[in-house]
């Protein structure tokens, strides 16, 4: 079993934009996440903002890999630069896997710090675009293995395996 870093909002915390969650209902995820593995991160919170807050998207082609080369910027939808606080955020998340041992992180889907496969496209309309967040961008890059809530099956047997 291996321990793995987990998106607080996917483990039911109300840390999300909108001050929800959005919690994975599976037993066998449940179990895990009570046997002490999972590590929880909310990059935006952990960073300073607050739940609720508005919501962010990546502006710039490249996904959080240009945020954190300094090239693209985070807003959020009322033209506010979060740039920093994103950047903060994942590598507090880093710094918490790292200080664990895990060597794999469960995260949610499509938000700007988790995302692992899609983002959305930074103009606010719901386009989405291949990319990862900035967090999601900054793990994978120290070779941390990424899953999201799409792949859960994939990632429970994985987190399982020795
Ligand atoms: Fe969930 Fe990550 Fe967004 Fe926090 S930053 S609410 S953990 S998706």
């Amino acid at each position: 079993m291996k321990k793995f870093l987990l998106s607080a909002c996917l483990a039911g915390e109300n840390v999300r934009y909108d001050g929800g969650n959005t919690r994975i209902e599976c037993e066998t995820f449940r179990k895990l996440v009570e046997s002490g593995l999972a590590v929880l991160v909310c990059p935006e919170v952990d960073a300073g903002l607050s739940a609720p807050r508005r919501p962010c998207e990546i502006r710039g082609e490249g996904g959080g890999g240009s945020v954190l080369d300094g090239k693209g910027e985070v807003i959020d939808d009322e033209g506010r630069n979060l740039t920093e606080q994103f950047v903060k955020g994942a590598y507090m998340s880093l710094e918490k896997a790292l200080e664990n041992g895990c060597s794999v992180a469960l995260l949610k889907h499509r938000s700007p710090s988790c995302g692992s496969t899609l983002i959305y496209d930074g103009s606010f309309s719901g386009k989405k675009i291949e990319g990862k967040g900035v967090a999601g961008e900054l793990l994978a890059r120290n070779g941390i293995r990424l899953f999201s809530e799409e792949t859960l099956e994939e990632a429970i047997k994985y987190i399982e395996e020795e």
